[in-house]
């Protein structure tokens, strides 16, 4: 059988679209992309929600190697990543490589062929050497399991699933959530519904929002001297390193700049909220950076609206027509929206049934064992394999800093298979295993996940037996030093022969 792809790549997001730029750049050139949905982008095709906006300045929220002048705020709307993504596909040409409405069922090594079969929905396999999953972190969206949420009769709407025909112009409306999604959401209802009714279990802690527009001159500037965008750039991802590494990654050494943005979004909330009952409520009890925190300027001075009712009892039910609290109160809705987010640990790591060599199954690998991955990236026992969207992968605050980290990754250990005429990659079970006990032994140590007070924040960063093993606990300079130097005889390499 000869082998139809140099590499198939799943997910056409920016993790996929990065990826497969490296593969281009280091010679692989046929390449199919493969992508669930009717279009690229990811999360910024997926996600239309009113107020959908970056939450991560964008300068630095996109690819190093490709500024994009012009960004109309410090805080790019939705549309513009969108717009930015379809960009960067056209520059790289990567569209012609990609399909759409294609869902990936599974994929199998084949130690015969030495290559990856990747079945997709409706029958049909494609072979590759190598297989690059980039599905997202955030793409599995999480129905809330409320009883009885199926017989409500209104209009039901998921963030992930936005619909700009639903009507919501003077209805009374119901959101379930709190997180980032919902705090660019709610104030958006607020202005629509006649009646908005925010249910939340668990609060956010939110910072003010350094949103600007940016003058046209600025932009101007930015498209002629990169290099002033370029410091732009590093100004904001050395704030938001400082932020991760003070904050989260060495909370027990630095423990008090933790608590200083906790003070902040303290006092973002005195300043918008006079009513201390209300405060009260909106103020978390877990510590900052256990759970995301975002950004916000408009998202308390929502609560204080006499049309927006903040619901903090706990949801009993949803009937035909409204939502029980556990108190026996009744709301009475013609619309629920959910922002519930994502499943992770259940259904995402991996996407889709992954077998390696010996019929390993990772899914169930993981499950079973601990969740793990060489740098974020790799895995024992499947050959030729990169999972971007791995335990320990995600570094830093910006996603981008991940994807180019591991894109280098990619170049080291690309470049070194080609110095050894070498056709098959597979990292070593001590590689992993060291890798393993140095990030566990960091969130252990040092973390806010383990010294913070995190037990009622209901954080996704961790997994379903209690470990933090979503965020990779070291600063981007270690990850990005250790994706360019990572030491060679991490991997073995073999040959391709049977090709
Ligand atoms: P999320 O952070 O997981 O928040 C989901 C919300 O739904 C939480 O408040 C959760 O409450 C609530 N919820 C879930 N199931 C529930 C149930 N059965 N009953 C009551 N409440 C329930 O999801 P998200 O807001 O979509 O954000 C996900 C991530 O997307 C963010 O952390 C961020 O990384 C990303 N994001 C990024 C941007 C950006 O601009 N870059 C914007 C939006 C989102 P509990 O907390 O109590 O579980």
């Amino acid at each position: 059988m000869t082998t139809q792809y140099d590499a198939v790549v799943v997910g056409a997001g920016f993790g996929g679209m990065g990826a497969a730029i490296q593969l281009k750049r280091l010679g692989h050139h046929n390449l199919l992309i493969l992508e669930r949905e009717h279009d690229l982008g990811g999360t910024w095709h997926v996600n239309r929600y009113p107020g959908l906006a970056v939450d991560i300045p964008s300068s630095t929220y996109s690819y190093s190697f490709e500024p994009n002048p012009h960004w109309s705020r410090l805080f790019a709307p939705g549309a513009e990543l969108k717009r930015y993504a379809e960009h960067v596909a056209g520059k790289y040409g990567l569209r012609e490589s990609m399909r759409f409405g294609t869902v990936v069922t599974g994929a199998t090594w084949d130690e015969d062929e030495r290559h990856w079969r990747v079945s997709i929905d409706g029958g049909e396999t494609v072979t590759a050497t190598y297989l690059l999953t980039a599905t997202g972190f955030l793409s599995q969206p999480k129905m809330p399991d409320i009883a009885g949420i199926g017989s409500f009769g209104g209009t039901v709407v998921h963030t992930t699933a936005w619909d700009d025909s639903a009507d919501l112009d003077g209805k009374r409306v119901a959101i379930i959530g709190t997180g980032a999604t919902a705090v660019q959401l709610i104030p958006e209802l607020a202005k629509r519904a006649g009646d908005l009714t925010v249910y939340q279990r668990t609060p956010i802690w939110v910072s003010s929002k350094p949103d600007y527009r940016i003058p046209r001159a600025l932009r101007t500037l930015f498209a002629k001297a990169p290099l002033v965008q370029r410091a732009v750039r590093v100004a904001g991802s050395s704030l938001l390193e400082l932020m991760m590494i003070s904050g989260v990654v060495h909370y027990k050494q630095l423990r008090f700049t933790n608590q200083i943005a906790q003070r902040w979004c303290r006092a973002h909330l005195h300043r918008q909220v006079r009513d201390p009952e209300l405060r009260r409520a909106l103020t978390p009890d877990y510590s900052f950076g256990c759970k995301r925190p975002t950004f916000s300027n408009d998202y308390f001075p929502t609560f204080t609206k006499p049309h927006v009712h903040l619901e903090t009892t706990t949801i009993d039910r949803i009937d035909r027509t409204g939502v029980v609290t556990a108190d026996g109160r009744r709301t009475d809705i013609d619309v629920l929206v959910l922002a519930t987010g994502f499943n992770l640990w259940d259904v995402n790591f991996p996407a889709f049934e992954v077998i390696g060599r010996g019929g390993k199954d990772l899914g169930k690998w993981w499950r079973e064992n601990r969740f793990q991955a060489y740098q974020g990236v790799t895995v024992p026992g499947f050959p030729n394999f990169l999972s971007l969207n791995s335990p320990y992968s995600y570094s830093g605050l910006s996603y981008f800093t991940t994807i180019e980290c591991q894109m280098k990754h990619m170049r080291r250990l690309f470049t070194a298979m080609h110095d050894r005429g070498a056709g098959v990659f597979e990292i070593t079970q001590r590689a992993n295993d060291e890798f393993l006990k140095r990030m566990s032994a960091k969130v252990t140590e040092n973390s806010v996940f383990s010294l913070g007070q995190c037990a009622t924040s209901r954080s996704y960063y961790f997994n379903q037996h209690g470990e933090a093993t979503l965020l990779r606990p070291t600063s981007t300079i270690s990850a990005h030093r250790e994706a360019s130097g990572f030491p060679l005889e991490h991997y073995a390499y073999e040959a391709r022969s049977g090709s």
